[in-house]
């Protein structure tokens, strides 16, 4: 339906994520086209702004070049801001003569209402949305943002809140991670290879780590952190919706709710998380280091001092069903480490049988999400030359030289383009979400009930000592004998 208006509501067009993430996105998408032809902007938040005024915050971001001066222009002559309260039944009444204004037409008329807000008013400003500025004759779709409560219980009043507002197929929750290019090519490289399709089980597979790295901290602004920490921020999202994708059974079609389907079952066999499986870590300032790495996590002045939120968490999920049964899948996250990457390991067993004296080394397939994507597989060769002796080695498919000019857009990009076009595929339904933290919510309250101590690590550490332990234990082998040698 390109020629149908379509209207792109931002609520907190005032605060960061809107600045860094939401108009950039519509911007890029705008100018390459992809956008339908008649949508229009309207922001919306309490500070009074000029667009003019929001046009400059936003601009550092936008990264316009010269050569598109005129669009951009054009751009921003779709665009409208209204400055109003989020309880208020009159402002939202002005705010929808606002819509109909800008949309300048009573046909039918589509509406996005991105939530670009703190969670404190996420219910008077849906109950608004949903009473006084919903299009009447064309579709509504609500985006929005983690966190998605802070566990199950307040995960479901809010989830429950919504259901009771709008339905499923109108509901996009993000986790970003659903829209990176790696992470979206996992279900090809795992179903549309029979040579990793037929190894994808117990028989074969080890161990699973999924690693998130961050090498910054909390940068002064641990504040909202410190309520949540790593395992809410990253390991309950970001990781375990990588999890599901490596683990799940195969769809039945690539239809979204197929796949969806798919993630929840294989999730509803994973029994919820233990303190045993876990290793929790907290970083202290590195006297050595250099600027941030200085000052440890209790430093932050934002941070309590006593505060045992962790930095750091490594979990050990199992998947109770036949493909799985005994292959841990190891969670790894944390924050003030010595690298930023995501990577998939998918570790297989030692060959059976061994003819080389014990030289023969675990086969590995790494799908590394970011930076850089790449997808390598580990495997051993006879060393080249006259010798019988045996070595490591890889395939590798690294993008930047096997895909130099494809563009890979950023996740919010494919992920708004998403909602446009209806397609739910990557983003989280409310009974994926209520799985997530049947998982994740006894431990957490354990180590809030009893304050359990995190270990302390050095800000740009690889991280606790003991989480290496642990995956030891768990069935991953680190050899420290692999040599990547990159392309010049
Ligand atoms: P933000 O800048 O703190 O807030 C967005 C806007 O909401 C502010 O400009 C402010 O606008 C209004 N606001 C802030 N605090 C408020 C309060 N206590 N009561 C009422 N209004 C308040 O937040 P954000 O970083 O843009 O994030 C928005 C949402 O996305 C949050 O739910 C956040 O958790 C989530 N998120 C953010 C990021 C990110 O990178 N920033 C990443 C993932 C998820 P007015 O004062 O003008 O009304
Ligand atoms: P690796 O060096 O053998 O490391 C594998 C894993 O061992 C990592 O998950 C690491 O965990 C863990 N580890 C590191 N030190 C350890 C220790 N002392 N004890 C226990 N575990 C330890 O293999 P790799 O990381 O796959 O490859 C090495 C480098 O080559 C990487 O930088 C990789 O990006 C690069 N490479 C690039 C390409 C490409 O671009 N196409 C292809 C192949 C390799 P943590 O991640 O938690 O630190």
């Amino acid at each position: 339906d390109s020629h149908v208006p379509h209207t792109f509501v931002i609520f907190g067009a005032s605060g960061d994520l809107a600045k860094k993430k939401i108009y950039p996105t519509l911007w890029w998408l705008y100018r390459d086209n992809l956008l339908p032809k008649s949508t229009k902007f309207c922001g919306y938040a309490r500070s009074k702004l000029t667009i003019e005024e929001l046009r400059a915050k936003c601009h550092q971001y936008m990264k316009v070049q010269p050569d598109e001066q005129a669009k951009y222009e054009e751009f921003w002559q779709n665009h409208d801001y209204a400055a109003g309260s989020y309880d208020q039944r009159s402002d939202f009444v002005a705010l929808k003569e606002r819509l109909s204004s800008l949309e300048s037409c009573n046909c039918s008329c589509n509406r996005i209402f991105y939530l670009a807000l703190p969670p404190s008013v996420f219910e008077r400003v849906t109950v608004n949305i949903k009473d006084i500025c919903l299009a009447e004759r064309g579709w509504n779709r609500v985006i929005i943002e983690k966190p998605f409560g802070r566990d199950d219980v307040t995960s479901k009043k809010l989830s429950d809140h919504l259901a009771s507002l709008f339905h499923e197929d109108q509901l996009y929750r993000i986790d970003h991670y659903l829209g990176k290019e790696m992470v979206q090519n996992l279900m090809t490289i795992r179903f549309a290879n029979k040579i990793l399709n037929s190894t994808w089980n117990r028989e074969n597979i080890a161990s699973v780590l999924i690693t998130f790295k961050e090498p910054f901290g909390t940068q002064g602004r641990g504040g909202y952190f410190d309520e949540f920490g790593i395992i809410r921020d990253v390991m309950q999202n970001h990781l375990l919706q990588i999890l599901s994708l490596v683990a799940m059974e195969k769809p039945t079609s690539c239809q979204p709710d197929d796949i969806r389907d798919e993630k929840v079952k294989v999730l509803k066999s994973i029994p919820a998380l233990t303190l045993d499986d876990m290793v929790l870590g907290q970083y202290v300032g590195n006297p050595n280091g250099v600027g941030e790495q200085r000052e440890g996590y209790l430093d932050d002045p934002t941070v309590s001092n006593d505060s045992n939120t962790p930095t750091y968490a490594q979990g050990v999920l199992r998947i109770n069903n036949e493909r799985w049964d005994g292959v841990p899948f190891i969670l790894r996250c944390g924050k003030a480490l010595d690298e930023r990457k995501a990577v998939v390991r998918i570790q297989y067993r030692d060959v059976p049988g061994d003819i080389f004296e014990g030289n023969s080394k675990r086969n590995e397939l790494v799908i590394r999400v970011q930076p850089g994507e790449a997808l390598y597989f580990k495997m051993m060769t006879k060393s080249p030359g006259i010798t019988f002796d045996i070595e490591e080695t890889e395939l590798d498919l690294t993008y930047e030289h096997r895909y130099k000019n494809s563009y890979l857009p950023d996740a919010y990009e494919r992920l708004i383009l998403d909602v446009f076009c209806g397609s739910q595929m990557h983003f989280v339904r409310s009974d994926e979400l209520s799985e997530a933290w049947r998982i994740f919510t006894p431990v957490l309250n354990e180590i809030e009930n009893n304050k359990v101590k995190p270990i302390p690590y050095v800000f740009g550490s690889r991280g606790p000592k003991e989480a290496d332990q642990k995956t030891s234990e768990n069935n991953f082998k680190y050899y420290g004998s692999y040599k990547w040698i990159g392309k010049k």
